[in-house]
């Protein structure tokens, strides 16, 4: 009979499971985690080099059995006949929304989660995010500032390995970073063309991405072949297949079990402790029990918030599930980049540029608070510019090979601001195919967001200006979708206080203190950034302290 007691269990393998694995296995505690999908096998799974030729549908996808059973998922930009795998079954896990009032909610159920397909942009948060809901007034303050988490930054980045540019700026700190990935020459040539127009207040920099320019703790340097959300089976990425979870294992202290859905919490009135989860295995159907000293929830910020609301524990604040918050996207701009017809790029680099935020840093904008950054780059016209042309013949295929002109993107990346109504509650009726009820999502962007979107256009516009950029678009797309920007965050907040918050300044509940929330449920606002680094600090900082607690009796 396999053991069902363990010093910690994490529950989901993804970002911040690999991570919360990793630290308290090596900090000495035998480790269930508890992992809803499918096991990975790289040399079975990963698909990156599979060729379009080797699929059905010629990596097109099959459009029926996308709309049959992953109708959400698909609306993702990574979402495709090659990656699909990674990617949840909307019949099997479905939830609903206000029918004016859609939300993505692009899920990975597998072990790994979203850290196979996730996009790999890594930012620093500063004390302009940590102190912003106190400045304005919004929601509640952070419980801990830059200085709290800085070395945990630094921790969590000389493990995954981060490629980027150092630039000194207060909004962005930097971190130890591997060599960065080189820009190129349009990308420099924008670069300057800002910098002497706008000085140090806007700045274009390498994309800061965790994926790997040299050889780094046991894992080879990106060969540049482009598909990254299809798997990596030179591990060049940061995955928790790839990084922590294996670093885990090779404690001997993990014991990964997956097809393992937590359907609740064991609460013991008496010790006001959890004592356990209760999980349905996905392929049987049988409930079991196991049981822990610490509980660390890392299944992503909605799912996460679902297992406690499912459990009714942890919510004494009436806050879990509330204040639901994203990044609004598809404001922005491209224009023409004149000359360069003579250089051409070699090979897929897996990254773009980075604006840093530049707006509400040292002035005020009358239209909104916070601000956000862009991320983007130039590229040449390739052979796909005349993917869809008619033609045929010697003509035809010389054009194919002829490459055109080039040009740069700017994409906004907003920061969300966190309100009570955004929320996501249980299903009266609706259950996924295990029976455990499912979330209702409501949540929609306010006034502050739309103004920020709107002005993404206006900035990026300026910004092309600025580098002699001719037929400037800027973007039509209007907001992006809820959700759609994959960064779901808030729905167990940290704060100081225990009637407005769910969890401490160490992500620990404030109602049971043997149970961590690490994921994305923990922000207290959303920066602007990119935000799974802060995740994964906040995780390894957890971790210790949950460990430190536990050798002193306190837990
Ligand atoms: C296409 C895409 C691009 C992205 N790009 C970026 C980027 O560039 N930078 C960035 O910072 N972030 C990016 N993200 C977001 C990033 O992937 C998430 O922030 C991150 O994965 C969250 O980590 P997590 O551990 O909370 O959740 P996940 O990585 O999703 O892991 C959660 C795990 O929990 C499991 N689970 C869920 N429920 C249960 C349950 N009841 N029982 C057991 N297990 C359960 C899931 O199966 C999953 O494996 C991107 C996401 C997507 C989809
Ligand atoms: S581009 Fe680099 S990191 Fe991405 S799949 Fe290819 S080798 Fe791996």
């Amino acid at each position: 009979m396999p053991p069902t007691d363990f010093d910690a269990i994490v529950v989901g393998s993804g970002i911040t499971g690999g991570w919360a694995a990793k630290e308290l296995t090596e900090l000495g505690l035998r480790t269930l985690v508890l992992e809803a999908g499918r096991p990975i096998v790289p040399e079975r799974d990963y698909v990156e080099h599979k060729p379009p030729w080797e699929m059905p549908f010629r990596g097109l996808g099959d459009r029926r059995a996308t709309a049959s059973r992953q109708s959400i998922q698909s609306h993702s930009v990574s979402f495709d006949e090659l990656s699909h795998v990674f990617w949840t079954d909307d019949v099997d896990n479905p939830y609903t929304t206000p029918a004016d009032r859609p939300f993505y909610w692009f899920r990975a159920r597998q072990v790994g989660g979203k850290s196979i397909i996730w996009g790999r942009q890594v930012y620093r948060w500063s004390d302009l995010d940590f102190e912003a809901n106190l400045r304005d007034g919004i929601a509640v303050d952070w419980p801990i500032r830059y200085a709290d988490l800085a070395p945990w930054y630094d921790h969590v980045e000389r493990f995954i390995g981060v490629s980027g540019q150092a630039e000194g700026l207060s909004q962005l700190p930097d971190g130890p970073f591997l060599p960065a990935m080189a820009m190129n020459c349009v990308e420099q040539h924008v670069r300057e063309r800002m910098a002497q127009k706008f000085g140090r207040e806007r700045i274009l920099t390498i994309g800061r991405v965790a994926n790997l320019t040299q050889a780094h703790h046991g894992r080879a340097p990106c060969h540049y072949c482009g598909p990254c959300h299809r798997g990596c089976i030179t591990r060049s990425y940061f995955s928790s297949i790839n990084a922590t979870l294996p670093a885990a294992r090779a404690t001997g202290r993990l014991t990964l079990r997956p097809f393992s859905i937590v359907r609740g919490l064991i609460y013991d009135k008496e010790r006001n402790r959890i004592a356990g989860v209760r999980i349905v295995d996905a392929q049987t159907k049988a409930e079991r029990e196991y049981t822990a000293r610490v509980v660390f929830l890392c299944a992503s910020a909605l799912e996460s918030a679902r297992i406690l609301l499912n459990s009714g524990i942890g919510n004494s604040s009436d806050q879990v599930g509330r204040n639901i918050m994203d990044h609004i996207k598809w404001g922005g701009a491209s224009g023409g980049i004149d000359g360069w017809t003579d250089r051409r790029e070699i090979g897929e680099r897996p990254n773009g540029i980075y604006v840093p935020r530049f707006r509400n840093v040292s002035s005020r904008h009358p239209d909104f608070i916070r601000g956000y950054g862009f991320q983007g780059g130039a590229d040449r016209d390739g052979w796909r510019a005349s993917l869809h042309a008619p033609g045929i013949g010697p003509a035809f295929k010389a054009r194919l090979n002829s490459l055109g002109p080039w040009s740069m993107t700017f994409e906004g990346f907003g920061e969300m601001l966190p309100r009570a109504e955004n929320r996501a509650a249980i299903h009266p009726t609706l259950a996924d195919a295990w029976g455990i009820p499912s979330l209702h999502i409501d949540c929609k962007w306010s006034d502050n967001e739309l103004a920020i979107h709107r002005d993404m256009n206006v900035a990026a516009a300026e910004l092309l200006e600025a580098a002699g950029a001719r037929d400037i678009r800027p973007s039509t797309r209007g907001p992006s979708t809820p959700g759609g920007t994959n960064h779901e965050m808030g729905t167990a907040r940290m704060g100081r206080d225990p009637k407005t918050s769910v969890l401490n300044g160490w992500n620990q509940s404030w109602d049971v203190p043997n149970l961590f929330v690490t994921d994305g449920a923990a922000m207290t606002s959303s920066g602007c950034q990119n935000p799974s680094l802060t995740y994964m600090a906040l995780t390894a900082r957890a971790c210790h302290h949950a460990v430190e607690q536990l050798k002193r009796g306190e837990l």
